[in-house]
């Protein structure tokens, strides 16, 4: 690929289209490899030249890597340590099931980033219809082996449907894409009358975010853009959503899994298997509070 097809200046806000805008950080990404963009990756602290939209504050990348780059790095995408952390991510994925069942009880539903399918089976567990696209070859082919789903392996960009979707969910997506407005456009289209989108993203201004600075765990290569509360509801006003509930997010995982973020935690882990075990068995609920779940609805017109 040639060196201009790999990354893509952005000189005004994506959301809103001003030029008015702050430097946030300057990148400290010199190099990188597929490997950092698999979701389980632990650079954290890492980021790409950031600016904030003194509009609508948003945070974008400008240079962002491109379509094209992403596309290449997100279908080659491998990530067996995804999981290992697959009863943690479930009693993620139920709680949002649950209060998705609140609004909308059956219907289509469009999961985009499906990863290895998690979420798909629960929502299929639960009678929805289920259709999911996900860009890594790898994990597409993970969730047929595993329960037997099918999932379309494209991009969201690529992806071709008649649409009628009662229910799509981005859960931990829209921060990976190289353009969130067209993300948001397309999902409108293909949601029925009054359908419902739900948005899992990490939020810029949240507390931890404010105490950890330019270190923040969710600045990690893959993530190019961010949210905040104000931001991600002027978006989706902006492109025919009502925002219906914005909560904080919170994570349950094993104290295995945060320990083996840390490359000298994995090593002890790894040599001490009784550990790990003890580890894995531990289940803790992380209230860091630093994602939003939105829950909007496609506006009638
Ligand atoms: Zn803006």
């Amino acid at each position: 690929m040639e060196k201009e097809e790999l990354f893509k200046r952005v000189k005004e806000c994506p959301v809103c289209g001003s030029t008015e805008r702050k430097l946030l950080y300057p990148s400290n990404i010199n190099n990188f490899d597929s490997e950092d963009f698999k979701i389980t990756d632990s650079h954290y602290g890492k980021h790409w030249q950031m600016y904030r939209c003194e509009n609508c504050s948003f945070v974008y990348s400008d240079p962002i890597p491109s379509k094209k780059l992403l596309e290449k790095i997100y279908s080659s995408i491998e990530d067996p340590d995804y999981d290992i952390e697959e009863e943690g991510r479930k009693n993620n994925f139920i709680r949002i099931l649950k209060r998705i069942k609140e609004i909308k009880n059956e219907g289509r539903l469009l999961d985009i980033g499906a990863a290895t399918g998690i979420f798909m089976k629960l929502a299929k567990d639960e009678g929805f219809e289920v259709t999911g696209i996900e860009p890594s070859t790898w994990a597409a082919k993970r969730a047929g082996e595993k329960y037997g789903l099918k999932i379309e392996n494209t991009t969201f960009e690529k992806f071709e449907s008649e649409g009628g979707f009662d229910i799509i969910t981005m859960l931990d997506l829209i921060e990976h894409v190289e353009n969130p407005v067209e993300i948001l456009q397309k999902a409108n289209s293909l949601l029925k009358k009054s359908g419902l989108l739900v948005i899992v993203t990490p939020e810029i201004d949240s507390l931890l975010r404010k105490l950890t600075g330019s270190k923040w765990w969710h600045f990690r290569p893959p993530h190019l853009n961010f949210f905040n509360k104000k931001s991600i509801r002027y978006a989706l006003n902006r492109e025919g959503f009502e925002v219906m509930r914005i909560k904080p997010y919170h994570w349950k995982f094993s104290l295995y899994y945060l320990i083996s973020r840390f490359t000298i935690g994995r090593k002890i882990c790894d040599k001490i298997d009784i550990f790990k075990k003890a580890l894995k068995f531990l289940k803790i609920k992380l209230f860091l509070f630093d994602s939003v779940e939105v829950y909007a609805r496609k506006k009638d017109n």
